[in-house]
């Protein structure tokens, strides 16, 4: 019997029906049983239902605790946006790293864990208007996300033996970036072996582009982890095979849901035309796989994703020449020729 987790699916648009039926497929060659519960996500039934398929969607989420969400088109509303608020998500966690065979005119190695606020900063209030010539907003930051960021930065810290930075505006924005500081630091203060250091955000821009190998962890408010992220991974060369996990926590500071999705989003201009990269959505899956404890089995997908692109197993958009459906063949081929390994323990991950 394969071990078996049930697994909210939010559905979205454009490109998200390849890409579902790109995780059947390999999800079918993994040695765990996946329990797929679709919840429909389109711009056309979010207009038919209306806050209904949040409330569908918020219920499956919580009921399996994870769930794997394919891009969506930001019309009336964000369900991003949306979802973050309504699942009480903290943390978004993007990892970046170079990957060998995607060129770059970066070339340098990077290797960090962005963990991002997921809500405040300046995203929450659009501002509005004085007079004709002038606009104000507000720049929010809450203790209880940034606690719950921290604590999942320094145990991420203590389990792969990296070092924590903050980074923020704190001599500027003494009251909000101060209150992050100051919250960050009471978290470091209870995990003595994690080594932490601060930097103000944009000196770390500058030594990030300069001397990368500086950084491992680097936890930031919502904004400068936007601006972080696709710095990041415009580095290693793309902005479209990159993964998160959006996390909310429970008052143990445990995961409470987990929501993984693709960076990139809907990809209007090459839907239903076999062109998709499933790498981030595959990426994102190796990630739940970690989520749910099958850590061997998500770290060898991740690898194995990565050796095909190193070898020039590659899509259109990386230059190659697979499509969807052979690149999709092709890693759930791999995963199944290397799954007596992945279960004698002995298979050598290299992602
Ligand atoms: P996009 O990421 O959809 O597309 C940008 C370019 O990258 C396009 O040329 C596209 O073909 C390409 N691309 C993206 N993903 C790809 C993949 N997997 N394989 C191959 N090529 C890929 O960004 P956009 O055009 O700015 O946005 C389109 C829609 O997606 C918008 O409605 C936007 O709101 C939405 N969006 C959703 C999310 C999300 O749900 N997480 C994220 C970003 C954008």
């Amino acid at each position: 019997m394969r071990p078996t987790y049930a697994v909210t699916e939010l559905m979205g648009d454009g490109i998200g029906a390849e890409l579902s039926r790109a995780v059947h497929t390999l999800a079918d060659a993994l040695p765990v049983q996946l329990d797929f519960s679709s919840v429909d996500l389109s711009l056309e039934n979010r207009r038919a239902k209306g806050q209904a398929i949040y409330d569908e969607a918020v219920r499956s989420v919580v009921a399996h605790k994870v769930a794997l969400k394919y891009p969506t088109v930001t019309a009336e509303e964000s369900p991003n946006a949306i979802l973050r608020r309504r699942l009480d998500l903290a943390v978004i966690h993007r990892p970046v790293y170079t990957i060998p065979g995607v060129t770059s005119h970066f070339h340098a190695l990077l290797d960090i864990d962005i963990i991002r606020i997921a809500t405040g900063g300046t995203y929450d209030d659009q501002g509005r208007a004085i007079g004709a010539d002038s606009a104000v907003s507000l720049r929010i930051v809450e203790r209880k996300p940034v606690l719950e960021a921290a604590r999942y930065a320094f145990e991420l810290g203590k389990k792969t033996g990296r070092r924590v930075t903050s980074a923020s505006k704190y001599t500027v924005q003494r009251a909000t970036d101060g209150l992050f500081e100051a919250v960050v630091r009471e978290v470091a203060k209870t995990q003595a072996d994690v080594s932490h250091n601060v930097e103000l955000f944009d000196a770390l821009l500058g030594k990030l582009v300069m001397v990368p190998e500086m950084f491992q962890i680097i936890i930031t408010l919502n904004e400068y982890g936007d601006f972080l992220s696709d710095l990041a991974c415009g580095l290693v060369g793309s902005l479209g095979i990159g993964a998160s996990a959006n996390l909310a926590f429970d008052s143990a500071s445990n995961v409470r849901v987990a929501m993984f999705d693709a960076a990139h989003g809907t990809a209007p201009d090459i839907q239903g035309k076999n062109l998709a990269n499933p790498t981030a959505i595959f990426l994102a899956l190796a990630m739940l796989l970690i989520e749910v404890g099958e850590v061997p089995l998500g770290l060898a997908l991740k690898a194995t994703v990565l050796d095909l692109l190193r070898d020039g197993t590659r899509t259109r958009d990386l230059g190659g020449t697979e499509s969807t459906d052979s690149f999709t063949a092709a890693v759930a081929a791999e995963i199944t020729r290397r799954a007596p390994a992945i279960a004698a323990g002995s298979f050598a991950s290299t992602g």
